[in-house]
């Protein structure tokens, strides 16, 4: 029997038992008793339940039947379908039991149940008074109808249920596993390294919320490896940076230290030259001055000043005059021995200091050895240049006890070679110290002379040798010192020109001479033409061209009247700029005349460059004409060589008829010299071209 079977077998049975001992029990041997009352319920049992029931006594006889047939009857049972013989077994122990019966014509024997009645109902121990039969088939055939029923509708439950879990499981699997998996691929894949992995939303679920949430975890991871990466490499930057930074300090430091080195050097050595310095000579002095002071013994210092350097240096350039002093500083050290000092105190002056004198003539052979190195030739740029030095020597402690008046006296000593005609020494004494002061009150004196008119200017004629009529003139400049009196150009001019004094003195000479001219003008004299000398220094000065322009505009002169004379130097010192210069002096229709030709150093290249007017052959040449054939052959060259470049020739110095004579055979153009006039004052000089041009008109 299937489970179902079996299970509405009990149910079917166990509501026959309920019925049973609804009656047994419940009615006892009352109900037992009371026949008709048994026979009405079994009726009402068959109509409430449509069940066969009858109950049979002690003896199996049936006392009541719910079909009202057979009782009375002695029920029969069927050893066949009841091999046990229920309703007997249970008369006897009370036990309730099952069996079947067939029926007649009926293949399908009915379901019965046998159940006790006892005397008092519900208790076990009363005696058994009979038993109830009860027919179960129809409602064990419901119950099992209702059970196959419920056991098709589970079967389809469970099915639906497989399929359902089938279902689920594979929505599950795609909807769950499916993206747990990518998300954990995802993961490991991420992890291992690849910062692109990703996984697709697919659902708004849980899960499509973790990926979601993934997916934003390694944008921000990627996004914070990117910042990584960036700041890495910011770091990096930032470290190469410091790095070349570190590096650049390092370097500068290194320049710093290099420059501080050499800021040292440059304190107290001549970077021109290796020597020490001035700075550094005075530290030597005082030392030795020192030690000489202990031992009790002699020094003596030597001031060389080179002659005429600046000439020298205009002529050759500064470049190659640098070359010259660092030779000269050379010969210098070569003459010394290695207790003895050299020393370059600044442009053209060298100091050297011996310690050890042995011998009293030391000194001075010393100093002829220096003269004797520096004579011999300089070979520089292709040509041998020639050098003397004038060297001034003082003694310690004789002439001085300290650093400051050793090195003066010795300066005023050479100061006293240059005067005695340079290329020579001179031991200090007490009168050249006399000297000295009055160069210095001179520089002083000059300073102040100006503004109280002390200048003033001297003129001497220039006389055309055509027909012997005063054709220009040349303003000189004098100087009438209040104590010292009359001081003449060569001693003061180079002072002026030193300290720049010559700007503002030459300021006033141009514009007194030009005043000057305009007066002459107005007295019956307009064709005269007026020369003013012009310093190099002057011509470096930027409002030159600015005064010339004034004085022109004030006095009304005409430019072609006025004629300025420059020297050789000025061009040697740098071409271009001087003609620059000149040019513009030429544009406002100034005219130019090269003075004291000859002497320097400029070649007949230079001179056809300048736009010059007029060359004036230096007074050097003419004093010795006509007797000296070189000066006469000289004059003669450089007469051909104007006349041949249309420049007109002024013959300086002109003291003799025989000159005269000789520059008029030359057809030279004007002559200058004492010969005709001495440089006299403005008003002198009007009474001679007064007298002039009636000499000339009588003529
Ligand atoms: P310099 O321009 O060559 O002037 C001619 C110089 O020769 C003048 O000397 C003049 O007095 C002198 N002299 C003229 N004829 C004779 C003569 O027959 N025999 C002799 N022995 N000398 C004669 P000074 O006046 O002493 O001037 C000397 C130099 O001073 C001038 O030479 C010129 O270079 C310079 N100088 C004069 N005045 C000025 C000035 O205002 N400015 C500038 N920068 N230099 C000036
Ligand atoms: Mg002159
Ligand atoms: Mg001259």
């Amino acid at each position: 029997m299937s489970l179902e079977m079996w299970s509405a077998d009990e149910a079917a049975m166990t509501e026959a038992e309920n019925v049973a001992d609804s009656i047994a029990r419940s009615g006892g041997n009352a109900l037992f008793n009371d026949r008709p009352a048994l026979q009405e319920r079994l009726k009402v049992i068959h109509q409430t339940f449509h069940r066969e029931v009858f109950i049979v006594d002690p003896q199996k006889r049936i006392i009541a039947d719910s079909a009202n047939a057979d009782i009375g009857e002695v029920f029969q049972h069927d050893p066949e379908s009841d091999p046990e013989y229920a309703v007997s077994k249970t008369l006897i122990d009370g036990k309730t039991r099952k069996f079947l019966k067939r029926k007649i014509n009926s293949k399908t024997p009915i379901n019965l149940l046998v159940v006790d009645i006892r005397k008092d109902g519900m208790d076990d121990n009363s005696p058994i008074v009979g038993a109830m039969v009860i027919e179960y088939t129809g409602v064990r055939d419901q119950l099992m109808a209702k059970a196959l029923a419920a056991n098709k509708l589970i079967s389809i439950l469970i099915l639906v249920f497989l399929v359902a879990t089938f279902f689920l499981a594979r929505a599950l699997g795609l909807s769950i596993l499916v993206p747990v998996r990518n998300l954990r691929l995802a993961v490991n894949d991420f992890a291992a390294g690849n910062r692109s992995a990703r996984v697709e939303v697919t659902s708004a679920d849980e899960i499509g919320g973790l990926t979601l949430a993934f997916n934003r975890m390694a944008d921000a991871l990627n996004a914070s490896d990117t910042r990584m990466q960036e700041n890495d490499r910011t770091l990096a930057a930032t470290a190469l940076q410091l790095a070349e930074m570190n590096e650049q300090l390092q370097q500068e430091i290194e320049e710093h230290k290099r420059s501080n080195e050499q800021v040292e050097y440059l304190a107290y050595y001549d970077s021109l030259t290796g020597l020490p310095n001035r700075t550094m000579f005075s530290t030597i002095l005082t030392r030795d001055l020192n030690q000489a002071e202990r031992h009790d013994k002699q020094l003596g210092l030597l001031f060389i000043d080179l002659d005429q350097f600046k000439h020298v240096n205009d002529t050759i350039g500064h470049k190659t005059g640098d070359e010259l002093l660092g030779e000269v500083a050379q010969r210098l050290k070569a003459c010394l021995r290695k207790s003895d000092s050299c020393a370059r105190l600044g442009g053209d002056e060298f100091v050297v200091l011996i310690t050890e004198i042995e011998q009293d003539h030391q000194l001075e052979s010393i100093a002829r050895k220096i003269n004797a190195a520096l004579a011999q030739p300089f070979p520089l740029v292709g040509y041998e240049f020639f050098v003397t030095a004038s060297i001034g020597i003082c003694v310690y402690p004789e002439d001085g006890r300290d650093v400051s008046s050793l090195l003066k006296n010795a300066e005023i000593a050479m100061y006293h070679a240059k005067d005695e005609g340079k290329n020579n020494f001179q031991f200090y004494s007490e009168k050249m110290n006399r000297n000295s002061l009055l160069r210095f009150a001179l520089e002083a004196s000059l300073r102040t002379a100006l503004g109280n008119n002390e200048f003033s200017l001297a003129y001497q004629a220039k006389v055309a040798t055509r027909d012997n009529h005063i054709k220009g003139v040349e303003a000189l400049l004098r100087w009438t010192h209040p104590e010292l009196g009359p001081i003449g150009p060569a001693e003061f001019i180079p002072l002026a020109e030193a300290t720049g004094l010559i700007v503002p003195i030459g300021r006033w000479v141009l514009h007194t001479a030009c005043v000057q001219h305009a007066k002459w003008c107005e007295q019956g004299f307009p064709d005269l033409v007026m020369s003013v000398n012009l310093s190099a220094r002057q011509l470096s000065d930027r409002s030159l061209l600015d005064d010339i322009a004034a004085v022109l505009d004030e006095t009304g002169m005409n430019p072609a009247l006025l004629e300025l004379e420059i020297t050789e130097s000025i061009v040697i010192q740098d071409m271009e700029k001087a003609l620059i210069k000149l040019n513009a002096i030429k544009a406002l229709g100034v005219r130019l005349a090269m003075d004291d030709f000859g002497t320097g150093y400029s070649s007949l290249s230079i001179i056809k460059q300048l736009p010059l007017d007029t060359i004036k052959i230096d007074r050097a040449f003419i004093r010795d004409m006509p007797s000296d054939i070189d000066a006469n052959a000289i004059t003669t060259a450089i007469i051909a060589m104007c006349s041949a470049l249309g420049l007109s020739v002024v013959a300086e110095g002109v003291e003799t008829r025989e000159q005269v004579d000789f520059l008029k055979g030359l057809a030279c153009d004007e002559i200058q010299g004492f010969y005709f006039s001495k440089p006299v004052n403005a008003d002198a000089f009007y009474a001679l071209l007064a007298s002039h041009a009636f000499e000339e008109v009588a003529a």
